[in-house]
């Protein structure tokens, strides 16, 4: 591992924040990045560090501080405000105790924050208040795992370390650990740091640089050791099966019945692993019982669960997901009396899913949590092999994996920014690009959707993904799409389905409007009409009726309709007649996927020329002719829609954007019917 250490950068941290927050905490922020950006050391929020110094207090007192990190930072990205500062002394007062429930020490370490607003320290907090050195860093080394996860691991870390280094049995995190971590370095102050079999490193120094060199030297140890052991170059296999091909499937068994919401299931965001490297892992001899084991480190629990499924039968994912559901539910009830009060089981369905010839399924709630649970998953992977290489995996008892995933504060971590109805949904708007579809997204996305913005290629598309992706990176991706052909719409639908598994919303919105009277309207204008409006809106429809019949979990459709269809205006004909074509094939949609739990709908706007700046087709069509026949200017040409209606509304973007999140949010049990969203036209109104 290279030494990342560099006096300059550390003087420019000490320069931008030692005035505010004082040199150590500048320098430990320093220092906790460079251990962040090792992978091999950390991952996602894993791992933990902290200083001693000095508080100020309200009445200008000086009081001796312990600034430890926050539970769920990411030390790649930490700042000084995340090391908030506790009372050192009341903190190392706690170690008179013979025990602390984990509830009490929460209470503690809240109690004892200068800032009462502050986040709550690392569930680890205790250890680094106990423990007497200034700097203390705290990461999950692979190298110390590999070696430290095997029958005679102990043995081997003495070997590769020296003995100088203390060794310590598993203790689940928590006051027990702190105090056996005291007690530890107590008999052995010279250690050169503490190895937590099955956990991870504990390094100290006088100094960040100290601390951090310590860290790097043990690892370094430990990886010499590991690479003295000849690799083996696995072969590749012959794919059994696309990925793309199966994750509609899984990710239709992962779903969960929902019974606390309006959509009938709660579904995942999954993610691919299926590189070369990852099907030759479990190509290997023996995999299924390599992989299928406990995680390297506790840590990894609340992203993966206590173990992945493995799959041999392709026949077989929904039985295969069923036995997974079974399993850890007796894994449940076998462990559930050693937990404080009652408690619920949490929801029972893998996180990740490994299939030899397919490679890894890793769901999460959105995709950012899909991607920790996939880093996590192929760290673990070459780990566990490297480990069969060497000797044999022997990871956590499965008492202590229990533990680890019911302790409430490891859940605190997974705590969602926002949750809405629409979290894990997947949904694809079409003709994304202009006043309507934009307006579209942007609710989508707002509501916890993942949003799939398709239209034809170009600058329209690419900077209206550029605008969303800025407050929901993760949850916007952009597909090149063509409704009229039938090998775009395949190959669009394909993508979404290779990014986040599945699709459970479609917004059929791509429309094209034209002005002419029948006596002058040409063939090819009205087949030119007919391909987007109609055929655009079959192929949406036929396609995704596939899919939602390998999903089994539903589904919701809104076909953007018009007010045309109810009252069809002179020289629309050609719009007027394919959006009626469009609205039918929507109620026989409706009809035909009812027994799938799919709720096909229709919003009828009148008049949505714009969405800011973005134009929409229907304005590019009728908008400069109707301005010139009437002798009047934009906001002349809104007014007179306006007037027209008996609600004297200008009908917006954002109005037809409640009108689908209605329908997708399934507010009432409905299908097959329209809302017209047009400041009320009598002639207009559906029956
Ligand atoms: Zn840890």
């Amino acid at each position: 591992m290279k030494n990342l250490w560099s006096e300059e950068a550390a003087q420019q941290w000490v320069v931008q924040y030692a005035p505010r927050w004082g040199e150590p905490l500048a320098l430990r922020t320093y220092s906790s990045r460079l251990l962040g950006s090792h992978p091999e050391l950390v991952l996602h929020g894993g791992g933990n560090t902290s200083v001693k110094g000095e508080v100020t207090d309200i009445f200008g007192q000086t009081i001796a501080g312990v600034f430890i990190k926050a539970s769920g930072v990411n030390l790649a990205q930490c700042l000084p405000t995340d090391h908030p500062a506790l009372n050192l002394n009341a903190l190392q007062k706690l170690t008179l105790l013979d025990t602390l429930s984990p509830s009490a020490m929460v209470n503690q370490l809240r109690l004892n924050l200068f800032d009462s607003g502050a986040p709550t320290p690392s569930i680890e907090a205790l250890l680094h208040a106990f423990l007497p050195p200034v700097f203390i860093d705290h990461t999950h080394p692979d190298a110390l795992l590999t070696l430290g996860n095997q029958p005679d691991g102990r043995q081997r870390l003495t070997d590769a370390l020296g003995s100088d280094c203390i060794i310590l049995d598993y203790i689940h995190p928590g006051f027990e650990l702190a105090k056996a971590v005291l007690a530890a370095w107590k008999a052995q102050p010279n250690a050169t740091g503490m190895v937590l079999l099955h956990h991870g490193l504990l390094t100290w120094g006088d100094s960040a640089r100290e601390s951090y060199e310590a860290t790097l030297a043990l690892v370094n140890r430990a990886e010499q050791a590991i690479n003295a052991v000849a690799q083996k170059v696995l072969p590749v296999p012959t794919p059994a099966a696309l990925w793309w091909e199966l994750a509609p499937v899984l990710r239709g068994a992962l779903a969960v019945h929902a019974e606390d919401s309006n959509r009938s299931y709660k579904s995942y965001i999954v993610r691919s692993l299926d590189d070369s490297e990852t099907l030759s892992l479990l190509h290997q001899p023996d995999a299924a019982k390599l992989f299928v084991s406990a995680p390297l480190t506790s840590d990894h629990l609340i992203r993966c669960k206590p173990w992945p499924l493995w799959i041999d039968n392709l026949g077989e994912i929904r039985e295969a997901v069923q036995r997974y559901r079974e399993d850890y539910h007796n894994y449940f009830l076998r462990h559930a009396a050693s937990l404080e009060g009652s408690v619920q089981p949490l929801d029972s369905s893998p996180r990740v899913v490994l299939i030899p010839g397919v490679g890894g399924f890793v769901a999460g709630e959105s995709a950012h949590l899909a991607d920790v649970a996939r880093d996590i998953t192929r760290q673990t992977l070459r780990v566990k092999t490297d480990i069969a290489r060497m000797g044999s995996y022997c990871g956590l008892e499965e008492q202590h994996l229990f533990a680890m995933e019911y302790f409430s504060l490891q859940h605190a971590k997974l705590v969602r920014h926002e949750t809405s109805g629409l979290q894990g949904c997947v949904a694809i708007v079409t003709g994304a690009a202009g006043a309507i579809g934009s307006g579209i997204c942007r609710r989508l996305l707002r509501e916890g959707a993942h949003v799939a913005a398709t239209d034809l290629p170009g600058d329209a598309l690419d900077t209206l993904v550029q605008g969303l992706a800025k407050g929901t990176p993760g949850r916007i991706m952009g597909v090149a799409m063509d409704v009229t052909d039938e090998v775009s719409v395949a190959q669009g639908i394909q993508k979404i389905v290779q990014t986040w598994g599945g699709i459970d919303c479609v917004i059929i919105n791509a429309g094209l409007a034209h002005v002419a009277p029948l006596a002058s309207l040409g063939l090819e204008t009205f087949r030119k009409l007919y391909r987007v409006n109609v055929e655009g809106t079959l192929l949406l429809l036929s396609h995704m009726a596939r899919l939602f019949e390998r999903q089994r979990t539903g589904g919701d459709v809104v076909v953007i309709s018009t007010k045309n269809v109810f009252a069809p205006g002179a020289s629309f004909g050609a719009y007027s007649a394919t959006k009626a074509a469009s609205h039918q094939l929507a109620r026989i949609a409706s009809l035909e996927l009812a027994p799938l739990d799919v709720r096909v709908n229709m919003v009828a706007p009148d008049a949505v020329f714009s969405d800011g700046a973005r134009k929409s087709g229907l304005w590019a069509e009728v908008g400069p002719d109707r301005m010139r026949a009437r002798g009047l200017d934009e906001a002349g040409l809104e007014n007179y829609y306006r007037n027209r209606n008996l609600l004297k509304a200008q009908v917006t973007a954002d109005h037809v954007a409640n009108a689908v999140l209605f329908f997708v949010t399934r507010q009432t049990p409905t299908t097959g019917a329209t809302i017209p969203v047009d400041g009320g036209l009598p002639d207009a109104t559906p029956r």
